[in-house]
């Protein structure tokens, strides 16, 4: 297959979430992938990318990607910067962070995510319909319950650390010690490490094969 290098893609939509957090859906030109992939991304004639997971769905038109921004970072500044008819390059979508044959499996999905690392459940939950998941959301504030209306009712719970406007007040980690996993569900984790370590802990503790338990550490 052709090697795709470095793409312009134009924006064609800004939506701000938060004060820092915000999705940028760019024009699709062919881009191929496969939920669950991120791309590199940067600003148009910048010489610094960053990982995004892909945010959308294969199925749509568009690329988005879901961006925090962090202070004195050198790109995620510069992408918040961009509006409406900018370009950014993107390249190829790699990674193996997939449910494409676990799906077959007919198993219950356990989706982990803190802050922006909920970007690759919400494109597994576009691309996959009738997909049974439960997503264990982390953040500080229930503001920063990303677009959660594009859950199922029911299977999207945001556990707060810091305020108690969320479903759940604590870390996910608490969430989890208090409601304990079939040991039969497959388990995807994703963001920063210290989430992820502590969570593949406790879930090995609940009897869950290490080999059930997949992950995608952002920083
Ligand atoms: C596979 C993969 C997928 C990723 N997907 C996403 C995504 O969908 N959305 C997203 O916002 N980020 C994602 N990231 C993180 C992203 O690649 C950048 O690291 C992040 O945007 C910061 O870039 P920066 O250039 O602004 O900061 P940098 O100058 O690279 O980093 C500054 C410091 O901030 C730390 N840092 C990085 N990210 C965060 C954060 N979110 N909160 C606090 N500190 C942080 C870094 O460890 C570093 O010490 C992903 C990372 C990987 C490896």
């Amino acid at each position: 297959m052709r090697k795709r290098s470095f793409n312009l893609h134009k924006i064609i939509e800004k939506r701000v979430l938060t004060d820092s957090t915000f999705v940028l859906r760019m024009e699709r030109n062919g881009l191929d992938f496969v939920a669950g992939q991120h791309i590199q991304v940067g600003p148009p004639n910048g010489i610094h990318t960053r990982e995004y997971s892909i945010y959308s769905g294969p199925a749509d038109d568009y690329i988005e990607i879901l961006v925090r921004e962090v202070e004195d970072g050198l790109v995620t500044p510069a992408l918040k910067k961009l509006d409406v008819e900018d370009g950014v390059v993107i390249n190829d979508a790699v990674g193996y962070f997939t449910i494409e044959k676990e799906v077959t499996a007919g198993l219950p999905f356990l989706f982990v995510a803190s802050g922006t690392g909920i970007s690759p459940f919400h494109s597994f939950v576009k691309q996959y319909e009738g997909l049974d998941y439960q997503v264990l959301h982390g953040v500080r504030l229930a503001e920063e319950s990303y677009e959660r209306e594009e859950y199922e009712s029911g299977r999207y719970i945001a556990c707060t650390s810091q305020d108690e406007k969320g479903d759940f007040h604590g870390r996910v980690t608490d969430y989890l010690i208090a409601n304990p996993v079939n040991s039969d569900t497959l388990c995807y984790l994703c963001g920063n490490c210290d989430m992820i370590h502590d969570v593949f802990d406790i879930l090995e503790k609940q009897g869950v094969k290490s080999e059930n338990i997949l992950t995608e550490v952002y920083f």
